[in-house]
């Protein structure tokens, strides 16, 4: 591991000793086993409750004084434009930690900032579209991003809104589910069809659309798993937007969504991976400690071999995410799909089944909300569905195997060090 990383995780470490943990112990509530009944407003359609949000922007605004927040994010955004592999090392190291104020899991906030937008505006965004990128990190001028719609997910290219070109102008129709964060947006990333037939992958356009804009109307918020939630099915009804709210090029907004959950794909496997690393090692420490029929828990091979097994599997996850994230470094990213998807679906899944052996190694507490295994099985199931399904990832990593569409797997082409 470079130098330069591993002197940045100790430097995270002192940082969240010093500054985070002890705002998190002044509002314990929201981390212990009260967190989903305190963080939710249950009577506002299951939404965050201000309160909490407070204390994530309270955290939020501490790392980015400390200069952590804005760490992997490109120079043109005020950031320090850190390494694919760094961002992987510390997304994995800060999920390690457990449960906390410096990782939240549900939101994803966390004090380096994970803002998959951001490189999308630097990348495509004209100067006006770039004033974005200061409000997503400071909460104060949000984009949300409506990709999915009721009938189409996985399927996206085959989605049914539309725009049509009016003069100088487009009017959107159509529905978007699963629209996270746009209740607290101030403009709405919304994927529609300009051109082309369904399934094609051009002719999707990408626009910026103000969320007070007529006819863009929220209707109501998904309940999820884990709560609170912040995903709603919106309606675009003759909603009308200026040329200029293009995001990159008519007819390219593909290219825009695909950096869009490229970005997102190795970060949230690097998570994965690190809190399935927290549950090992937790029901490893709780089998010594738990007496069962006069001795340690941790001397019955019924306990060793299934954690044993998780401890292979995820240091072998671990260590191919930190390269695959290495090579991504060294080369077009959208090169190697078929390794990031490796990393996403095999993490995801990696982190569920580590989350929920913590739990039976735990026994009935382990099944309580005093311990965190039940809600870092709750969001990371999230992932399995998310930034494409587990499915979705087999099938990217099949295409690569069967030569499907020209491409080649990846997994034995090493660049040279
Ligand atoms: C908490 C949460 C937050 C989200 N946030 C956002 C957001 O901010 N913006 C946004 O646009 N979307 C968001 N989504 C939506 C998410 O991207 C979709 O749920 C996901 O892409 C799957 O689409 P779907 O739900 O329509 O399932 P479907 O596409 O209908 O799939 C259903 C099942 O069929 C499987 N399947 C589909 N096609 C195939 C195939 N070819 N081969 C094998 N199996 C297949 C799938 O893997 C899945 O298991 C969010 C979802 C959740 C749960």
């Amino acid at each position: 591991m470079p130098a330069d990383i591993t002197a940045k995780l100790a430097e995270l470490d002192a940082f969240i000793e010093a500054e985070i943990k002890p705002l998190e112990r002044e509002n314990i509530q929201y981390f212990d086993h009260r967190r989903e009944w305190a963080r939710t407003d249950w009577e506002n359609d299951g939404r965050m409750n201000l309160k909490w949000r407070a204390v994530v922007a309270e955290m939020e605004r501490r790392a980015d004084k400390a200069g952590h927040l804005r760490l992997g994010l490109p120079k043109s955004c005020g950031g320090q434009g850190a390494s694919n592999l760094m961002i992987a090392v510390v997304r994995e190291h800060l999920a390690a930690k457990g449960l906390g104020l410096h990782n939240d899991l549900q939101d994803e906030n966390s004090v380096v900032g994970n803002y998959p937008i951001a490189p999308m505006l630097a990348d495509y965004g004209t100067p006006e579209q770039k004033t974005y990128i200061d409000g997503i990190i400071t909460g104060e001028k949000n984009l949300a991003f409506a990709l999915t719609e009721p009938a189409h997910g996985s399927d996206a290219t085959w989605m049914d809104t539309s725009a049509v070109r009016d003069g100088d102008h487009w009017v959107i129709n159509g529905m978007k589910c699963w629209n996270g964060r746009v209740r607290r947006a101030h403009g709405n990333l919304v994927f529609a069809r300009t051109s082309g037939k369904a399934g094609d992958a051009k002719g999707i356009t990408a626009f910026i659309v103000p969320t007070s804009t007529p006819g863009h109307n929220i209707l109501f918020n998904h309940w999820t798993f884990n709560m609170p939630a912040d995903h709603s099915q919106v309606e675009f009804k003759n909603v009308r937007v200026p040329h200029s709210a293009i995001l990159h090029q008519e007819g390219e907004g593909l290219v825009v969504a695909q950096r869009f959950v490229h970005e997102n794909r190795i970060r949230q496997a690097a998570a994965s991976a690190g809190a399935a690393r927290y549950c090992i090692t937790e029901a490893a420490k709780y089998a010594k400690s738990r007496i069962a029929f006069g001795e340690p828990l941790s001397k019955k091979q019924a306990i060793q071999f299934p954690l044993a097994e998780l401890y292979a599997d995820s240091e072998m996850v671990r260590n191919y995410i930190f390269r695959t994230a290495w090579e991504m470094d060294r080369r077009d990213p959208l090169e190697i799909s078929d390794m990031v998807s490796i990393c996403n679906f095999r993490a995801n899944r990696l982190v569920c089944e580590a989350a929920d052996r913590a739990m039976q190694i735990h026994g009935g507490v382990g099944y309580s909300r005093h311990m965190p295994f039940e809600h870092i099985y709750r969001h990371h199931r999230r992932y399995r569905i998310t930034e494409g399904t587990e499915e979705v990832q087999i099938r990217r990593v099949s295409q690569y195997l069967f030569g499907f569409s020209g491409k080649t797997a990846n997994t034995t082409a090493f660049s040279a060090a």
